[in-house]
């Protein structure tokens, strides 16, 4: 986004997830309009972002009062509540918002909003367990979910690559992964070069398709 304005983003169901993306967007300095059809939620957001509006937007009437046409970030976070998740939906999509984020409580409804034209799906519960399953194995020190299966990951360099180049290692053949970051201990990271020469306890950053990533990281 630009220094200047940034755009109003729509946000739409304050539960905890909603409530939770709505603040963070008011600290990176965008404007937040919050709604949620509950009156005693409503008040309760009111204290932390600026503009809040009780609404049930699953009625395309109520959605126009609020000037849906001039969004162009609307983010659905309804979960729980299926029907008003998919109607929500589907007014938000006719009423034109070109880029529409939802929150899906599982994939039978997360394959629901992705058919009726929900481009971005997320599937909190979902990724936040898979996250921790990785870190309290003590495998990976961090992971990101950058795509249904594509991730990246902080791990502990594997043993049979301590000592050679990543060219050496064969990385990218043996592995199907890309090794983009490596720090000693007590150093910065650096980019991973072809002559780059792992040593024991370097933390590297790991780029690939999630099973593989699981896979190099759990040899470590
Ligand atoms: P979380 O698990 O993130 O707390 P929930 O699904 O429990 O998510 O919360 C969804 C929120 O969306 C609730 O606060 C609920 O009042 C609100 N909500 C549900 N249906 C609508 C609707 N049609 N219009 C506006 N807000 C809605």
């Amino acid at each position: 986004s630009n220094r200047t304005k940034a755009e109003t983003i729509l946000v739409i169901g304050l539960g905890r997830f909603g409530s939770s993306v709505a603040s963070s967007l008011v600290r990176m300095g965008h404007e937040v309009l919050g709604v949620d059809e509950n009156a005693a939620i409503v008040q309760d957001a009111a204290s932390q972002l600026t503009h809040v509006v009780q609404a049930d937007c699953a009625n395309p009437e109520s959605l126009r009062q609020i000037g849906i046409g001039d969004f162009k970030t609307v983010v659905i976070a309804i979960g729980g509540d299926l029907e008003a998740s998919i109607l929500t939906a589907l007014a938000v999509i006719e009423a034109g918002v070109p880029t529409i984020w939802a929150k899906a409580n599982n994939e039978r409804h997360g394959k629901i909003l992705k058919s009726i034209g929900v481009k971005n799906v997320v599937y909190p519960e979902a990724r936040m367990g898979q996250m921790v399953a990785h870190i309290l194995t003590g495998k990976m020190m961090d992971f990101v979910d950058l795509d249904n299966d594509f991730a990246m990951v902080k791990t502990r360099a594997p043993h049979d690559l301590v000592g050679k180049t990543l060219e050496q290692a064969k990385v990218r053949q043996e592995y199907g992964v890309t090794i983009v970051g490596i720090k000693r201990s007590g150093e910065d990271f650096t980019y991973a070069q072809a002559n780059t020469v792992v040593q024991k306890d370097d933390l590297l950053i790991v780029l690939g398709e999630t099973q593989l990533v699981e896979r190099f990281a759990s040899r470590t």
